[in-house]
């Protein structure tokens, strides 16, 4: 039996659920496309930090590992 490995994306999209109480990607998503901020994610690894972020961010600060991490979900999901 082989582990399916979920990408980092994936993850990285089911931690944001998980931290900003969505109980599923498409409402994250949603909420993303309607509201003006968009949630970010930091994407380096063991780093988890979220902010709000541009839309078409895909390099944003992170102020809790100080990298230029932050990709916004929108991104991150591939939809722009
Ligand atoms: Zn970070």
């Amino acid at each position: 039996m082989s582990n399916i490995a979920l990408s980092q994306k994936a993850q990285k999209l089911m931690k944001l659920c998980d931290q900003k109480d969505f109980h599923n990607l498409d409402d994250l998503l949603l909420a993303a496309l309607l509201n003006s901020g968009c949630p970010a994610i930091c994407m380096t690894e063991g780093c988890d930090h979220t902010a709000e972020m541009e839309p078409d961010q895909d390099q944003g600060f992170c102020q809790a590992c100080g990298g230029n991490m932050l990709v916004s979900v929108l991104v991150l999901a591939g939809l722009i």
